[in-house]
C-alpha cells in the first residue's frame, strides 16, 4: 500500500467518530503527518508541546516504515488511535494516557463500524529486538528475556511463593548470552 494522504482520513474518522470536533473551520487541531523513514517502535503517537505540529502546538506522527506495507485498515486504526488521544487532551481538556474516556470513545469505535479496530496497543507485527540475555533463576529454572544485564535481580515468581514477594538471594537470576 502506497503512502496515503493522511488529511481525508483524519477528516472523515473526525465526522464519523469525533463529531467534527477534532478540525476547525476546516484545519485539523492538531497537525498530522507521516514520519520519516527511521521512526520503527512504534505505529503512531500524539504530541503536545510549544514548537510540535509546525507550531500549532500539537500533532499526530504514524510510522511511515511501519504503516506503509501494511493495509490501509492499520493506518486508519492507527490515525484513530492517536486522534483519541488528541480527542481527550484537546477536546476535553483531561490528562490521561489509555484511561476511562480514552477507551469508553475507542469501544464506540469500534461498535460504530467493522473497518478496522483500534486497541489500546497498537497490535500489528512491531519488529521486537530479539534479548540479548537470558536470565536464568537457580531454583525454579524460569527464563526470563533481558536487553541488559540487571545486577541482583532476581526471580519473582520464587520471591513471591518463598518469600512473600521479599528479594531473597538464593534467587538471583544468572545471565547468559542470548547471542
Ligand atoms: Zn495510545
Ligand atoms: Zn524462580
Amino acid at each position: 500500500m502506497p503512502l496515503l494522504p493522511l488529511l481525508p482520513i483524519f477528516h472523515r474518522l473526525n465526522r464519523e467518530h469525533f463529531d467534527g470536533t477534532l478540525a476547525m473551520n476546516g484545519q485539523p487541531l492538531s497537525s498530522v503527518r507521516w514520519s520519516d523513514g527511521r521512526m520503527s517502535r512504534t505505529a503512531g503517537f500524539y504530541r503536545r508541546g510549544p514548537g510540535t505540529g509546525e507550531g500549532r502546538g500539537s500533532e499526530i506522527v504514524l510510522s511511515k516504515p511501519l504503516l506503509e506495507p501494511l493495509p490501509q485498515e492499520a493506518t486508519e486504526s492507527t490515525l484513530c488511535h492517536e486522534m483519541i488521544h488528541a480527542w481527550v487532551d484537546l477536546v476535553l481538556r483531561r490528562r490521561e494516557s489509555h484511561g476511562p474516556r480514552f477507551r469508553e470513545r475507542m469501544e464506540a469505535i469500534n461498535a460504530a463500524q467493522n473497518r478496522f479496530q483500534v486497541s489500546v496497543r497498537h497490535s500489528y507485527p512491531v519488529p521486537v529486538r530479539p534479548p540479548r540475555w537470558w536470565a536464568v533463576c537457580p531454583s525454579c529454572g524460569s527464563r526470563y528475556p533481558y536487553r541488559r544485564r540487571i545486577r541482583n535481580a532476581a526471580c519473582r515468581r520464587c520471591c513471591e511463593q518463598h518469600h512473600g514477594g521479599r528479594w531473597h538471594c538464593s534467587f538471583v537470576l544468572q545471565f547468559e548470552s542470548a547471542v
